[in-house]
């Protein structure tokens, strides 16, 4: 599988390449050349498999030969161990028809570990077979960060650098950051908001001098292998459901819209997806442009659902890509055109667009309001962005006979204090984690200046 820019003028690359690279050179991401398909056949027979085999399976198309059969399986294995549920990804009920896929079994309670737990053994055994090193940084509203350093501490081939937006993520997202004691990870706390640090990102990948000095690697949410994996639970849980003989809707919490776009990926490979909403919290601009065909950023407003707070959503461009007919020099004009603050798209996009996903927003009274709910209903205890999802469902809902499925993206405890205040119930950590409030924190605090970033990244890393 060879893997092609969506603006259209960067090399093509292997999976492994596109993975170790992250941006592509034109400013694009990476997207595989064609979706390869499952058969009815194929993906009913995913029934009853464990999670990291049905990982095999779905996985193995994009990423050709860069690991062997063995090599792959013993990969997935050591990905997932760290798990502390057995079904990796469990689904539970929470009304008629209606489940929560729950994906914060992993080390830091959010679902970035399912991806970013992959992408850290991928790594070290690419890394290890090439001789080399890379310096990773990443930009974080909160949980990208904390399983980006959960992923590579310690590791010998990697420094990693997190860039957040200093005083906008939660407690226990920032101690989950600065606590861990291993020299190679950084965390930098940057005097900015989430679309900052990720501009600054941005910024580095295309200073090529400081790009190659450092050997600078991608692991936020445009890394393909990132999308990639979060394909696998949309298998998982609609095959517990019924399908392929069913069909199964998802609603997911999204602002980046990675995991959204994975949604739209396991579509495309044949997963009879009836419905895929977008839920967006109040940083609305998703839904927006669904519903006007107008993407026009404002200025980010701080949300109990920290993780969503995003204007500029990377991975929208991988959907752009699609709906114009993947014209890397179309996609590459809008991005052009947002420089200016919006773009608009053509009425065939917009049709096309809404023929894929719909969407709906939730205020900051309505999440609360749906923690209560959900804890009154089923005694469930969900976390904010969870519970966006939960809201913009039932908004949605019109057809009670197929299968309501929403992305529970985070552990409540994550974020006590949001919750406390919603049901009065303050959510405990695992016992893993009981210390956290304890153990010392390392920061440094940085300026959004790109100078100055690049600066303590040159001195930090170790390639
Ligand atoms: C990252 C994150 C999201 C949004 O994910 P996208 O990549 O923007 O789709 C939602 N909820 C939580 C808890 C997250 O950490």
């Amino acid at each position: 599988m060879k893997y092609v820019s969506t603006r259209g003028q960067a090399p093509e690359l292997t999976f492994e390449d596109a993975m170790l690279t992250g941006l592509a050179r034109d400013g694009g991401l990476y997207v595989p050349e064609i979706w390869p398909e499952l058969s009815v056949e194929v993906i009913a027979d995913f029934a009853g498999l464990a999670y990291e085999e049905v990982a095999f399976r779905v996985m193995k198309p994009f990423i050709g030969d860069t690991f062997g059969d063995d090599e792959f399986r013993e990969i997935l294995k050591r990905a997932y161990a760290g798990f502390n549920h057995e079904a990796r990804c469990p689904i539970v009920q929470i009304g008629e028809n209606d489940f929560l896929l729950e994906l914060h079994h992993g080390p830091t309670l959010a679902f970035k570990d399912v991806a970013m737990q992959l992408i850290g053994q991928m790594f070290e055994v690419s890394l290890k077979r090439r001789g080399q090193r890379v310096t990773i940084v990443g930009a974080t509203s909160g949980d990208t960060g904390s399983a980006a350093i959960e992923a590579f501490r310690g590791s010998e081939a990697v420094d990693v650098f997190i860039m957040y937006p200093h005083g906008r993520v939660s407690e226990v997202q920032r101690r989950q950051m600065t606590t861990p004691t291993e020299s190679n990870v950084h965390a930098l706390a940057v005097d900015g908001d989430f679309d900052d640090c990720q501009a600054r990102l941005k910024d580095m990948f295309n200073d090529f001098e400081f790009r190659d000095g450092v050997k600078l690697a991608g692991v936020n949410s445009i890394n393909w292998a990132r999308v990639l994996a979060q394909v696998v639970y949309y298998f998982t849980s609609a095959v517990s459901l019924g399908a392929p003989h069913r069909k199964v809707s998802f609603t997911v919490p999204t602002g980046n819209f990675g995991d959204i776009f994975a949604a739209y990926v396991a579509r495309r490979m044949g997963l009879p997806i009836d419905r895929l909403i977008i839920a967006t919290n109040q940083n609305n601009i998703l839904h927006r442009t669904l519903q006007t065909g107008t993407y026009a950023t404002e200025g980010v407003s701080p949300s109990i659902s920290p993780s969503m707070d995003i204007q500029v959503s990377s991975n929208f461009e991988r959907a752009l890509f699609e709906i114009y007919d993947r014209e890397g020099d179309a996609v590459a004009q809008l991005m052009q055109e947002l420089k200016g603050g919006s773009f608009t798209l053509s009425q065939g996009a917009l049709a096309r667009l809404r023929m894929e996903f719909d969407s709906g927003d939730c205020s900051e009274d309505e999440t609360l309001a749906a923690i209560a709910t959900v804890r009154k209903m089923t005694g469930e205890v969900v976390c904010p962005h969870t519970a966006v999802g939960i809201k913009v469902a039932a908004d949605k809902r019109i057809n009670g006979r197929v299968p309501m499925v929403t992305l529970a993206t985070a552990h409540a405890a994550k974020f006590p204090d949001a919750v406390r205040q919603a049901c009065g119930v303050r959510p405990e950590l695992p016992p893993g984690m009981a210390d956290l409030f304890e153990r010392p924190e390392r920061v440094t605090r940085v300026a959004n200046d790109l100078r100055a970033i690049e600066d303590i990244i040159r001195k930090g890393t170790r390639a």
